[in-house]
């Protein structure tokens, strides 16, 4: 079930860093197909901070590192010994992990993770993103007006911001894979907490919100990983249908041919289905998203296709609860400008309007609905209303 990390390492980089395909489509991640759902606040391409190297473990004796740290108590953590990998993606000496760890990857063994979604549904869910060849992904889930959750790399956000904007305010589920993608168990309690951390914190630069759903590299958690996660109020997914596209590499062992056999055999059988599914694959590079949009439709055909936070009915994946992502149930897409916890959001492009304003506009326009993105879900209705107001009021001064 693990895969091979050296290769997967390889393809990684080779997705974020070679020279476009000149045969691919590829479209510009700036320019979105469709209205945003979410009207995000602006971000201007300047990060707050330096980011740690891509693909690499952050170093943890930051101060960054060291304020995340204390404010978390990490002293009922289970104490168990990290768990080396081969070069083959498999555990070095499995008998190290502890029955009680519940280690997914070995036993198969789950706690308090998403694993699926109900009968007849299929849960679209994307990794290893951004990168040159989601926005092409995203063109399509726009085009068939369907909505994914998309577990982000960090680095990737960094590099591929633009596309990553583009998600979030398309309505998609931005979740968490880690900064770099190691194996979550191999790490320290603190460079897991850093992975995480400083993956969210690019998530809410770019996209204004702070993402409390996981999908752990290679599926590997243990419930060490899992009492981390928890103190930082995340809840773990994993899948139960693997379409093993990142195989699909330049010299890997499966064919797109094959990847299809994988979906014909599904389709054939979803009439003895006694559940719904969460499906794994990967926004890596060009065939993993031509295999993602040649199958999609008769997926779409078979079952009700949707993010998993839609699937579970969460209409607020997000900490900031002013915010709404469409659910199974009936939530619609949007922010509430008016109640951190409403049950009532403004629905879609253009119903998130924080003033009546006649001056918004434009750049102040953009400012106005930052400050009341961004304070709404963590202040209460009357501090908000000051915000907003305060902002109106600048905006006459200007
Ligand atoms: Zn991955």
């Amino acid at each position: 079930m693990l895969y091979n990390l050296s290769f997967l390492a390889a393809i990684l980089a080779l997705a974020r860093n070679a020279a476009a395909d000149p045969s691919s489509t590829t479209t510009n991640p700036a320019t979105p197909t469709a209205a945003p759902l979410l009207d995000l606040p602006p971000f201007s391409g300047t990060f707050s901070i330096a980011y740690p190297p891509s693909d690499k473990i952050p170093p943890t004796d930051t101060p960054q590192v060291q304020k995340w740290l204390a404010e978390l108590d990490l002293t009922d953590v289970p104490d168990w010994p990290l768990v080396p990998f081969t070069e083959d993606g498999d555990p070095k000496n499995p008998k190290v992990i502890p029955e009680e760890a519940c280690d997914w990857t070995e036993t198969g063994c789950f706690n308090k993770d998403v694993t699926t979604c109900p009968l007849g549904v299929w849960g679209l869910t994307y990794d290893d993103g951004p990168t040159e060849f989601s926005p092409q992904l995203y063109d399509f889930l726009d085009k068939t007006e369907q909505k994914a959750t998309l577990f982000y790399i960090g680095s990737n956000v960094v590099e591929n911001w633009q596309a990553a904007r583009r998600a979030c305010g398309a309505g998609h589920h931005i979740a968490v894979h880690t900064w770099s993608h190691p194996p979550s168990t191999s790490l320290t309690n603190e460079q897991f907490i850093a992975e995480v951390k400083y993956t969210e914190m690019a998530i809410k630069e770019v996209c204004g919100f702070t993402t409390t759903y996981f999908r752990p590299p290679y599926g590997d958690i243990d419930n060490r990983i899992r009492s981390l996660l928890w103190k930082m109020g995340y809840t773990s997914v994993i899948w139960d249908y693997d379409t093993d596209d990142w195989m699909m590499a330049p010299g890997g062992q499966r064919t797109e041919a094959q990847v299809d056999q994988a979906f014909d055999q599904w389709i054939a059988a979803a009439p003895q289905d006694k559940a719904g599914h969460i499906i794994l694959e990967h926004e890596l590079y060009q065939n993993t998203v031509n295999a993602a949009i040649k199958n999609l439709p008769r997926v779409q055909a078979t079952w009700k296709t949707m993010s998993v936070s839609a699937c579970t009915n969460n209409s607020h994946p997000y900490q900031e609860k002013n915010i709404t992502l469409a659910t199974m149930d009936g939530a619609k897409t949007g922010i509430d400008l008016d109640n951190g916890n409403s049950s009532t959001p403004t629905t879609g492009a253009g119903g998130s309007q924080p003033t009546s304003s006649g001056q918004d506009q434009g750049k102040n326009s953009d400012e106005v609905k930052s400050a009341a993105f961004l304070s709404v879900g963590l202040l209460s209705k009357e501090v908000a209303a000051l915000v907003v107001m305060s902002a109106t009021i600048a905006i006459a001064v200007i």
